[in-house]
């Protein structure tokens, strides 16, 4: 075994070895503009960038015409976003968008609101699903996207897209789903879940990072989008600048990898998942599964583990790598939002732990993570007072504090 054990593979995901070899030669040896139309070297760059269109258009069943390349998924969510603002705010000024989004969404709209458009943040239940009676309720005829992710980053729930995109098409509004993290992981079809526009990123499914794309629906209706970039006018006009193509042929080759390695890898990566579920469930009190029990990205596992601050957790086991629920978006010790989203409260917030399995780890990595999380935890808690407390019988909630 390889220590730190990584099982952070939400934040990022290694280069498969296929995949970068695959990328090589675009660095040094057919290094063409894929826009150069006068010579071989940009014939080349351009062929193998559609090779790659259609290896990513073929994991999300769409037209390799409807990919627009952007630098990454953050780039995707604000593209959708700001460019369906700006060319849609004389048919309306207002978005649905859910409260667990990514920080590549729910930053975005801060800003539009800034600017006057009007958001409602969509609540979600305490297994993390929207609520589609409410989004049902809360579109009014100036509502122009609805923004709701597939699978969640943090805790794993996806959301029901096809219903959400029967929605949208009822009411004639745009519906954006960030894929970023789902990918992939679990199959999408934009057409039969009636998606608008999808935002993609190649770093967590084992490509490199910097690429990304965001497809954008050419019919039924035909989705129009104001760039951000100026300049050039490639991708449909949609995305100015000269093609990462080493970084979208590595992006193209991880789709494929994906795609064929779906089924197989889905189950796989439940078997860890539940693994190590089971395991600290039946070592550890006090602990709670974040997120969908079955609705859930097999790869993702958030747990709070009362009593102990997930901080302290990852100090106390760091020879593996993995994601605390408070630090994990600032160098602040802020409680993530979307466990916040979920009405777990603030300590399970500061108690949790996200542990993202990926293509790479093993059954004896899972093994070691779950006695090692098992003896940090006891360990911990025995020196928690609240944590004797607790088996004592007290309700820490009735507690009042005092100060000395
Ligand atoms: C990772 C991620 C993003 C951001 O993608 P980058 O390529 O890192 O910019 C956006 N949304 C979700 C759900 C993600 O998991």
């Amino acid at each position: 075994m390889k220590f730190p054990i990584f099982l952070d593979n939400m934040s990022t995901t290694r280069v498969d070895p296929r995949v970068l070899e695959e990328m090589l030669p675009y660095f040094s040896e057919e290094y063409g503009n894929a826009a150069s139309r006068n010579h071989p070297y940009g014939w080349k760059a351009e062929s193998k960038v559609d090779e790659s269109r259609t290896r990513i258009s073929q994991l999300i069943h769409c037209d390799p015409k409807e990919i627009v390349f952007t630098s990454g998924g953050t780039e995707s969510c604000n593209l959708a976003l700001k460019g369906i603002c700006e060319i849609y705010r004389e048919k309306g000024d207002h978005l649905i968008v859910g409260a667990t989004e990514h920080r590549a969404v729910i930053d975005t709209t801060r800003r539009l609101e800034r600017s006057g458009f009007r958001v409602t943040y969509l609540p979600v239940d305490k297994t993390g699903l929207a609520d589609l009676e409410a989004l049902k309720r809360e579109i009014t005829d100036k509502t122009i996207l609805i923004a709701l992710m597939y699978g969640n980053h943090e805790i794993g729930t996806i959301h029901p897209v096809t219903e959400i995109g029967k929605i949208a098409k009822e009411r004639g509004i745009l519906y954006f789903c960030d894929a970023a993290a789902s990918q992939g992981y679990i199959p999408i079809d934009v057409e039969a879940m009636g998606i608008d526009l999808l935002a993609l990123s190649a770093h967590k499914i084992y490509g490199p990072k910097g690429i990304g794309a965001l497809y954008v629906r050419k019919k039924n209706p035909r989705v129009r989008l104001a760039p951000i970039l100026d300049g050039g006018g490639a991708e449909r006009g949609m995305r100015s600048g000269t093609l990462n193509v080493p970084a979208i042929v590595g992006f193209g080759k991880a789709c494929e990898l994906a795609l064929a390695e779906m089924e197989t890898e889905r189950e796989r990566l439940w078997k860890l998942n539940e693994k190590l579920r089971t395991a600290i469930e039946s070592s550890l009190d006090y602990v709670h599964l974040n997120g969908h029990p079955t609705q859930r990205l097999p790869n993702i596992l958030n747990m709070s583990l009362e009593f102990v601050e997930g901080e302290s957790i990852l100090m106390g086991i760091n020879d593996i790598a993995v994601s605390s629920g408070s630090a994990c978006t600032t160098a602040t010790l802020e409680p993530s939002y979307v466990l916040i989203a979920l009405g777990a409260g603030v300590e399970l917030a500061h108690t949790s732990i996200r542990f993202s399995f990926g293509r790479f780890n093993t059954e004896e990595e899972i093994d070691f993570t779950a006695k090692r999380v098992v003896q940090t935890i006891t360990r911990l808690r025995e020196m928690s007072p609240l944590y004797d407390m607790a088996k004592e019988g007290i309700d820490l909630k009735n507690v009042t504090w005092k100060r000395e």
